[in-house]
């Protein structure tokens, strides 16, 4: 063994993401990237190193990594080999729910893992995928020790206002109250802005996150105070196949009145609504932007327009607004949706700088902005990695 490596993973119920990230070279330098998608039909495996190139590449239908344990173990054999040199010294894992108890990564022992086990009725389409591969390494390499990481615990200093239902208080006590989601990725934006720009960082902040999800978060000084995601990842801006906010006398409709059970509204709301369902085509933003369809125009319009009247929101909760920060997946890469979005914000005192916005530059705002305007790229694996060392003293 020469050095030593920590594993990412973000295990979903039909995909299993992974990274590696070397320790010994001063900054967490990522060597090995992949994910085996597909899991159940078609399952296939591809790996990249930390430049991109393709390193490994194969189909698994013949292996049959039919369920995500398959794939683990298909998964840590194949890194066995691989990182022969190397020795894995800790596993970070990505963890939808912390609850309201863990605002901040912890090691993961048995006593947690019950914690978090109860956690699942909050986010029962993705907490038992991400718990399951914690409970595999736990039960195959008990000496490795893992680490959860929670798409909640950044959002837990908000104050109780942004938490609130206004349904009788007694729910929030119980825990029906906004948590917030994607917190990993604004941890890990905060903390760039505070590198590229430390004075704005501790401003007043809005940090859109558009990717397959999307979700928004109002920073100031460097910590989430209100976000647009609530008690689920359903909640606040349209995204990919999820409709954002709805009024819920629909959902009491639908089922009163059209019968539809409970099984077929969450198909409906997760699965089948958003761009997609707008658009009658498609939940990829290139391909809407592709298109020439009036119902693709229709559902960017839609998808703008919802994100700029959440930021008005966050605005307000703000009390007013110092910076914009584009991220993921459309943030980073499509300039025309950033610029719809600031075209929307001109009146908090947003405007873009045509040029940097086309070529994608980091810095968005025209010289006459009131508002900064940026384009940060999201890392949430590197801020996984980072806690994992961070909880484990691996440095
Ligand atoms: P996730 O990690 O949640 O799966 P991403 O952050 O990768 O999602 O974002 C995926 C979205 O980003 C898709 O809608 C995709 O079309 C969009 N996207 C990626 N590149 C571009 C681009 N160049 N222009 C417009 N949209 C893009």
């Amino acid at each position: 063994m020469t050095g030593r490596a920590v594993l990412v993973l973000n295990s979903g119920s039909s995909s299993l993401k992974f990274q590696v990230f070397e320790v010994d070279s001063g900054a967490l330098r990522c060597a090995l990237r992949g994910q085996i998608d597909g899991i159940g039909a078609d399952a296939r495996f591809k790996v990249r190193d930390g430049r991109g190139e393709t390193v490994h590449e194969e189909d698994l239908d013949d292996v049959r990594v039919a369920s995500p344990p398959a794939a683990l173990t298909h998964l840590t054999a194949w890194l066995d080999r691989a990182l022969s040199d190397r020795e894995l010294v800790g596993v970070g894992h990505r963890v939808v729910h912390g609850g309201i108890h863990y605002s901040r990564p912890i090691r993961v022992d048995d006593t947690v893992l019950l914690a978090l086990d109860r956690l699942v009725p909050l986010a029962p389409l993705h907490q038992p995928h991400n718990l399951a591969p914690i409970r595999a390494l736990a039960a195959a390499r008990p000496s490795l020790p893992q680490v959860a990481c929670f798409d909640t615990a950044f959002h837990r200093t908000q104050p109780i206002e942004a938490e609130l239902f206004a349904l009788p208080l007694s729910f929030h006590d119980e825990g029906i109250r906004r948590y917030g989601f994607h917190g990993l990725s604004y941890e890990y934006v905060s903390g760039r802005l505070a590198e590229i720009t430390p004075g704005l960082a501790l401003s007043r902040v809005i940090v859109a996150h558009l990717g397959s999800g999307v979700s928004m978060c109002a920073l100031h000084g460097g910590r989430s105070v209100a976000s647009t995601m609530g008690f689920t990842a359903l909640d606040g801006c349209p995204m990919g196949t999820r409709t954002g906010s709805i009024d819920a006398g629909v959902l009491l409709h639908l089922a009163r009145e059209r019968g539809m059970s409970f099984e077929q509204i969450e198909r409906l709301l997760y699965r089948e609504s958003g761009l997609l369902g707008l658009s009658g085509t498609s939940a990829d933003m290139r391909e809407l932007e592709a298109s020439a369809d009036p119902r693709a125009r229709l559902a960017i319009d839609y998808f703008t327009y919802r994100i700029a009247r959440e930021a008005g929101s966050l605005a307000s909760a703000l009390g007013g607004l110092d910076a914009m920060v584009f991220t993921a997946g459309i943030g980073e890469n499509s300039p025309a949706v950033r610029a719809a979005v600031c075209k929307r914000l001109e009146w908090l005192g947003v405007s873009l700088d045509v040029a940097a916005n086309r070529d994608g530059a980091d810095r968005l705002d025209a010289l006459t902005s009131r508002v900064a305007v940026l384009r940060v790229p999201t890392d949430e694996e590197l801020m996984i990695a980072r806690h994992t060392c961070d909880v484990l003293g691996l440095h």
